[in-house]
């Protein structure tokens, strides 16, 4: 990191929509580490919660990181843990603290686990807490999109609709879609940066242009050229390379558009100042978006 208020040194900035740095792994570096995501230019992060019990240390390292947001949730592998108490715990935080931004990781595992009545409910009575606290999910769906898209489609029909992200996408064209016309956004993680992600690849290419974003999930999945190391929020940047490529944009223009879309559904206005665009980007973008802009 350059001095104090010093610009970033690259543009425009990025946000990593989904990292957990509160994991041990991340304990005896993170100043570090955070220097290179600031170099990369990442102006904003939300963090994932995966258990209540984190929720005091995200909390303080959303202190001590001013572009830092959070989500408070309880990720369906540990559904094992939910108790009654829980959702007053999160709509607790919530009204404590307005840098909680979503509610999550919530969402169905079933590759991983078999318990799919307790995951359900879990699901439902965390859906539950973030209709009431007004604000997005973030969606963990692994090896259950079926099932999840009916659950969804029944809130939608009974009006009381889910908007948030399908974290970490890995599913098929015609699964996005689904979730799509549901309403929701696609988050790409590291997963689209592999040679062999063919199925994530294609929808990458086909996910209309203000519905993606992009993170890293870390410290899991490391983008190509890190695969196998640690992750971490920097490394977003291949993240949206590999997206550029894929959709044969500019790199400026994943970062704009997936920064901006990450705004619009966190509510980051605050902390994602887009810089004017090089003049073909700009001209591209006012033709097909008229002024989103929102800062
Ligand atoms: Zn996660």
């Amino acid at each position: 990191m350059g001095k104090a208020g010093a610009p970033p040194l690259v543009s425009p900035p990025l946000v990593d929509s989904h990292c957990h740095v509160v994991f041990e792994d991340f304990q005896g570096d993170l100043d570090t580490v955070a220097q290179r995501w600031r170099q990369q230019g990442v102006c904003a992060l939300v963090h994932a919660c995966v258990t209540p019990e984190e929720i005091p240390a995200i909390r303080q390292l959303a202190d001590r990181f001013p572009e830092l947001r959070y989500a408070v949730g309880l990720h369906p592998l540990e559904a094992g843990r939910w108790h009654e108490t829980i959702p007053n715990v999160f709509l607790e935080a919530c009204r404590q603290d307005e840098r909680v931004v979503a509610v999550g990781e919530l969402g169905l595992d079933l590759y991983k686990a078999t318990n799919v009545e307790q995951q359900v409910e879990v699901l439902e009575a965390q859906l539950d807490v973030a209709w009431e606290a007004d604000l997005p999910v973030i969606i963990h769906c692994r090896d259950a999109a079926v099932l999840l898209r009916d659950i969804l489609a029944a809130r939608r029909q009974a009006g009381r609709p889910v908007r948030g992200v399908m974290h970490c996408w890995a599913g098929t064209p015609q699964e996005m879609n689904w979730f799509l016309d549901l309403g929701l956004i696609i988050s790409f993680s590291g997963i689209v940066t592999f040679k062999n992600a063919k199925v994530v690849h294609a929808c990458a290419r086909q996910v209309p242009e203000d519905r993606y974003m992009v993170e890293t999930d870390c410290p899991f999945l490391a983008p190509t050229p890190h695969r196998g190391q640690r992750n971490e929020p920097a490394f977003v940047a291949h993240v949206a390379e590999a997206i550029a490529a894929l959709r044969q944009c500019s790199i400026a223009r994943v970062r704009q558009v997936s920064s901006r879309t990450a705004a619009r559904l966190f509510g980051l206005g605050a902390l994602v100042r887009e810089p004017p665009l090089m003049e073909k980007d700009a001209l591209a973008i006012s033709a097909s978006a008229p002024n989103t802009a929102h800062v």
